[in-house]
C-alpha cells in the first residue's frame, strides 16, 4: 500500500469508528501484513483489508438495514437476530459501493470475517485469524491462538472456528450455517491428512 493510500483509508476510519476500534483496526492490519509475508500473500490487499474490516462495525443498526436494503443484501432468519454479524455484510457492501473497492478478495474478505465460510481465500483467512489474534486481544488462551496463527494457517482456523462454535453453544446462541461450513472444511481436511 503506498503511504497515500494507507494515509488516505486510515483518515476514513478514523472518522467512523471509537478510539479503540480504530487501534483494533490497525492492528488488524498490522497482523494481517505479518500473516502475509509468512504465508506469500498479496501484502497490499491483506493491509487494506485488515484496515477496512470493522468499517462498519459502529455505525448503528438503522444506517446498516439502510444499506443493506438499498444494496439488495437479504437477511436470513439468523441473520436477522444476529446484529452483530450485519457489520461483515454492510462493511463488505460500503467497501465496494462507497469506497469503490473493485477487489472481490478483498470484498470477500470482509465479508467473511466474522463468520467464515467453506471455501476460503488465503487472504480470507489471513483476515480471520488476524482478527482474532491482533495485538491488543487478551481473551483466555489468546497466546496459543497467536503461536499457531504464524505456524500453520489451517490449524489455526480450525481451532478458532471451534472457539467460535463453542461459544455459541455455550452461550445458547445460533450457529451461522457459514461458520459449520468452513468448520466441517477443515476438520474433513485434517482427517484426509492424518
Ligand atoms: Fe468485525
Ligand atoms: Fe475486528
Amino acid at each position: 500500500m503506498t503511504d497515500k493510500e494507507r494515509a488516505y483509508y486510515t483518515e476514513h476510519i478514523r472518522g467512523l469508528l471509537s478510539e479503540d476500534r480504530f487501534q483494533h483496526s490497525v492492528n488488524v492490519s498490522h497482523q494481517a501484513v505479518k500473516l502475509a509475508q509468512i504465508y506469500g500473500c498479496d501484502l497490499h490487499q491483506a493491509e487494506l483489508a485488515g484496515l477496512l474490516h470493522d468499517v462498519m462495525k459502529d455505525a448503528g443498526k438503522k444506517e446498516q438495514l439502510a444499506l443493506m436494503e438499498k444494496y439488495g443484501v437479504r437477511l436470513s432468519r439468523i441473520e436477522s437476530n444476529a446484529p452483530k454479524l450485519w457489520h461483515a455484510m454492510t462493511g463488505a457492501v460500503y467497501v465496494k459501493h462507497i469506497l469503490a473497492i473493485e477487489d472481490e478478495d478483498v470484498i470477500n474478505a470482509i465479508r467473511y470475517h466474522t463468520t467464515g465460510r467453506a471455501g476460503m481465500s488465503l487472504l480470507e483467512k489471513i483476515i480471520y485469524i488476524a482478527d482474532c489474534t491482533s495485538e491488543e486481544r487478551n481473551y483466555k488462551g489468546v497466546e496459543r491462538i497467536r503461536k499457531l496463527a504464524v505456524t500453520d494457517l489451517n490449524e489455526v482456523m480450525a481451532e478458532a472456528l471451534m472457539d467460535s462454535l463453542q461459544k455459541r453453544l455455550v452461550d445458547h446462541t445460533p450457529m451461522h450455517p457459514d461458520t459449520v461450513e468452513a468448520y466441517n472444511e477443515v476438520i474433513l481436511a485434517k482427517k484426509q491428512q492424518a
